[in-house]
């Protein structure tokens, strides 16, 4: 039917009247034949039963008188006939009587009675049965008659004969032809006929058609179809016409509103531009009016910058004095006083830099700086940094590192430092008793890409659920009565969100009033290959621990890292429970190696746990571990007798820890920290060099000589940056502190022209490291493309001092002066202080006595008074060791010995008897003993000036 489709309507008509005609012409032709066929047929069998039954007639005598002869005379008289093939005569009992046959093929002599002698195997008839003559058809060509032979109406014979049907059938045959030439001579006809007449069809419907197509090329619709006919056609014209005639209309009406479009467009474009050009005026307004904003938050930016160094400047003052002054020797009010301005100070200085970091976020100019970093280190560092505001509330700090966690990162480690101890102060500044913890964990990683989400959890206050959404604001705080009770600008949120967005991550909370409040956040970091770790898992496996700590998290966070050295572990939550750990142990035949006890436990404390093991003399070999807050005190006596194997701050490092346990196994060669009786924050750092300081502000300068002196540097000052370069002319320096904002010649300016000197000379190139109390960003970048090396912002204190200096200056031994070094400073025009000779002559340098003063916290016992008791108390069993090595010629003993003491009498100033330390150290090293004795009996000699001195300093400072 597809195909029938694809053809034109010519094909179709023409197609459609040839399969008309010739269907009704085949059909008429058919039952013309069939008829045909039919009459002949019957006329001939007609023809040749009344033959049969004339010549049956004609043979009853024969037949009654057995006449053979006359029947084969009629017989062959009835051959004659072409069409008869054979003739045959049966007697009543069907047996031959006679026969004729003029085709060879028939054997006319069979005699089988009932069996035709004509055809062969055809039964006969019975006589009796035949009414009349019949005919029988035998195959296409041929047929047989049987009629019976009749006498007084008594059935006396049987004719047959058959004959030959070739001429009936081919008289058929010649119809069929003819037949078929009239239907072929029809068809050709309606060919003819249908391809003549299909024009006076179709012509109309071509002239619609190339008009339709026309009228579609041209658009031309006022042309119209002419009608040729009336019939469907056309109407459909009629129709046709019709259409084109309400397009005609339609076209009109549409060009009216095309028209009436055009002058409304016309107008409206009049309008516009009326108004674009008002427009225009609002943008040129606009324009000035940003440009104004630009302007304004440019000399914001500006101003901040100068807020910021002046606000600074005189903080740097305040600071550096205050440390200086907590230094000095004051009396319990002084002090406070002084702590009370450091403090203010430090929070004062932690306001400034929120809004600085605030507005630098507003102006979209907050980026990151990504380094490599470790982030065990970092998070350990945080907690450590929070551990002594927590502890002093009496708050638990928990740090919990996954033993697994990878340290290798490549990320923002400043800025996430801020955002976590943001969030750890906030938790510890609002909670009042339990527990502040800090969890890290690695939640995604793909390659190197890491997002590692951190939770900051307390058991503090809480906050409201309707205040939650709103914290993370600037400038907003939950309550507003928080902030009278609590202080704080409600900005280090909104910071820290910013801060955490901008690594990639999110910041999220929920809290529960008066239960606590959790805070989430995510960021994404590049973790770096690290080294393996050499695995400690062999040295302390085996090892069977008991925890006593009645604070779960910290059990928890133990267990995790005892778990992850395979060390077989208990945890108890008070004394009384360890102490029956430890019994059931013994029973077992399982005891404990060692017991991590905490110091602060409700009713059996540390001390008084450790006490009790140490009186039952089961646990002998017992080693003890204890882990207590910042600044608890262990009375030295207490320490002596209980014999700890290590006393740990928490919160613990995990290397702290293992190092710890692994000393107090006796694994480790070097005893850990923990051992050493001056903590490695008190021990005196001192440097060797000549420092000049170019510096306008007198205060400033009195600060940086004062922490440069204390760190043992020679100091010269210069007041601007002509006198830098004068100084730089006459003397040769190791260092330079470049102040960049100066009257004459700025630092910028003297950093040139030095670098351009050196260039010149070929000479060394001088360390200069930027003073400046600008802390804006691109204050770095200035300094470093101006030529200086580093850049220390102000206010700055003397440990960030002094690590400064130990990248640039060489170290010096505390308490021995170098040669050319002088304490004094030198101001420009004046003479080069003397040497100070005194601390040669005093048992105690009392200078080196300044990095222990500033650690001391109000309220709390003089660490110096803690140090000096540990240092006196441990000296008899120390010299009594020292003598037996001396005494046993052990060199190695001795000279181990010999360290220990050289470092703890230096960094209390007893000067002289550092140095005689240091030559019994440096012959022990060298394996010689000769001097030992004598220098032995110079340090016992020597010892009770040292003694009573300290002694002194000690009743000073225990007060
Ligand atoms: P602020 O300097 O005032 O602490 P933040 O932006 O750090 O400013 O905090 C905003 C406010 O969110 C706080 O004033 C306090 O009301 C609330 N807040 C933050 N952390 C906690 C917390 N851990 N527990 C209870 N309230 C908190």
């Amino acid at each position: 039917m597809k195909v029938i489709n694809a053809f034109s309507i010519k094909s179709k008509m023409i197609a459609l009247v040839l399969s008309v005609s010739g269907a009704a012409l085949l059909l008429s032709a058919l039952t013309s034949l069939a008829y045909q066929t039919y009459t002949a047929s019957a006329a001939k069998f007609n023809d040749y039963e009344i033959d049969a039954a004339i010549v049956a007639q004609t043979l009853t005598a024969a037949i009654t008188f057995e006449d053979a002869h006359a029947a084969n005379e009629i017989l062959a008289a009835l051959s004659v006939r072409p069409d008869l093939v054979g003739v045959a005569i049966y007697d009543r009992n069907l047996e031959l009587f006679a026969a004729q046959a003029t085709d060879a093929g028939i054997n006319a002599d069979s005699s089988t009675a009932g069996v035709s002698a004509l055809t062969d195997g055809v039964a006969l008839p019975r006589p009796t049965d035949l009414k009349a003559a019949t005919v029988r058809r035998l195959g296409l060509n041929q047929a047989v008659v049987f009629a019976p032979i009749v006498h007084g109406g008594e059935v006396i014979g049987l004719l047959e004969f058959r004959a030959d049907l070739a001429p009936l059938v081919a008289s058929i045959e010649q119809y069929a032809i003819i037949t078929a030439v009239i239907l072929v001579l029809c068809f050709v006809l309606a060919s003819f006929l249908s391809a003549s007449l299909q024009g006076v069809v179709l012509r109309p419907i071509h002239t619609l058609t190339d008009t339709i197509r026309f009228i579609a090329r041209e658009k031309a619709y006022s042309t119209r179809v002419s009608k040729t006919s009336a019939d469907e056609i056309g109407t459909l014209i009629d129709h046709f016409n019709g259409m084109l005639g309400e397009i005609e209309k339609r076209d009109a009406v549409l060009a009216g509103h095309r028209d009436e479009l055009e002058r409304q467009v016309e107008a409206r474009t009049a309008e516009l531009q009326a108004s674009n050009a008002g427009l225009e005026q609002v943008v040129a307004e606009l324009g000035r009016a940003r440009d104004a904003a630009e302007d304004a938050s440019r000399a914001k930016s500006q101003f901040l910058a100068n807020m910021s160094h002046e606000i600074r400047t005189p903080m740097n003052g305040v600071l550096g004095m205050a440390e200086l002054l907590a230094g000095t020797s004051l009396n319990e009010r002084q002090r406070r006083f002084t702590q009370t301005i450091r403090t203010s100070a430090e929070a004062l200085l932690a306001i400034i830099n929120d809004i600085l970091d605030f507005s630098k976020i507003e102006a979209g100019k907050m980026e990151l700086n990504t380094a490599a970093f470790d982030l065990r280190d970092l998070c350990e560092d945080v907690s450590e940094f929070c551990a002594e505001s927590a502890h002093r509330k009496g708050i638990e700090l928990a740090c919990w590192l996954p033993p697994d966690l990878p340290r290798a990162y490549v990320g923002d480690a400043v800025r996430l430092r801020q955002v976590l101890v943001n969030l750890m102060g906030n938790a510890i500044k609002f909670t009042a008793a339990g527990e502040v913890s800090l969890r890290v964990a690695v939640v995604r990683e793909e390659g190197e890409d890491s997002t590692v989400a951190f939770t900051i959890r307390d058991t503090g206050i809480g906050i409201a659920a309707k205040q939650l959404p709103k914290i993370f604001e600037s400038f907003r705080q939950a309550d507003g009565s928080t902030t009278r009770r609590f202080g704080g600008t409600g900005l280090g949120l909104a910071i820290s969100k910013q801060l955490v967005e901008l690594m990639g991550g999110g910041i999220e909370a929920e809290s529960i009033v008066g239960r606590g409040s959790t805070f989430r956040f995510k960021i994404r970091l590049r973790k770096i290959a690290e080294n393996a770790a050499a695995n400690p898992v062999q040295s302390l496996a085996g090892t069977r621990i008991l925890i006593v700590d009645d604070n779960a998290t910290n059990r928890e966070i133990l267990d995790h890292q005892l778990t992850g050295w395979q060390v077989k572990h208990e945890s108890a939550i008070d004394g009384l429970q360890a102490l029956a750990c430890l019994s059931a142990a013994e029973c077992r035949g399982q005891p404990f190696g060692m017991v991590v006890l905490d110091h602060h436990m409700p009713r059996m404390d540390g001390i008084e746990l450790a006490k009790r093991i140490r009186q039952d003399p089961r646990h002998a070999g017992l080693r003890l571990v204890m882990l207590s807050s910042v600044g608890d005190q262990i009375e030295a006596g207490d320490h002596a007798r209980i014999a700890f194997s290590a006393c740990l701050t928490k919160p613990v490092r995990q290397s702290a820890l293992y190092n710890a346990l692994l000393a107090a196994l006796g694994e480790l060669a070097e005893p850990a920290d923990a051992e050493d009786p001056v903590p490695p924050a008190v021990r005196a750092v001192a440097f060797a060099g000549h420092v000049l300081i170019a510096e306008d502000n007198v205060v400033n300068q009195e600060v940086a000589v004062h922490m440069l002196e204390g760190l043992h540097c020679r100091v010269t000052v210069a007041g601007n940056g002509v006198e830098a370069l004068a100084a730089l002319s006459r003397t040769v320096f190791d260092l330079v502190l470049m102040d960049c904002q100066m009257p004459e010649l700025d630092g910028f300016a003297a950093t040139n022209e030095i670098r351009r000197r050196e260039r010149n000379s070929g000479g060394r190139r001088l360390p200069i490291l930027a003073l400046t109390a600008n802390a804006m960003e691109g204050d770095r970048e200035r300094c470093l493309d101006a030529g200086m090396d580093d850049y220390l912002s102000k206010p700055f204190t003397r440990d960030r001092l002094a690590e400064m200096l130990a990248r640039y200056l060489p170290r010096a031994e505390p308490g021995e002066q170098p040669a050319s070094s002088s304490v004094a400073a030198t101001r420009p025009g004046e003479a080069s202080g003397a040497a100070d000779d005194e601390a040669d002559a005093a048992p105690i340098d009392l200078r080196a006595l300044d990095g222990i003063l500033a650690l001391r916290r109000p309220g709390r016992t003089s660490p110096l008074a803690k140090v000096i008791s540990l240092y006196l108390a441990g000296w008899p069993a120390q010299i009594e060791s020292l003598r037996r090595a001396v005494g046993d010629g052990d060199a190695e003993a001795m000279w181990k010995t010999a360290h220990a003491l050289k470092s703890s009498s230096a960094t209390l100033g007893a000067v002289r008897l550092a140095a005689l330390f240091k030559q019994v150290e440096s012959n022990g090293r060298a394996g010689t003993m000769a001097d030992a004795g004598a220098l032995l009996g110079a340090i016992e000699s020597h010892f009770p000036a040292v003694e009573a001195a300290l002694l002194s300093i000690h009743k000073e400072h225990a007060a």
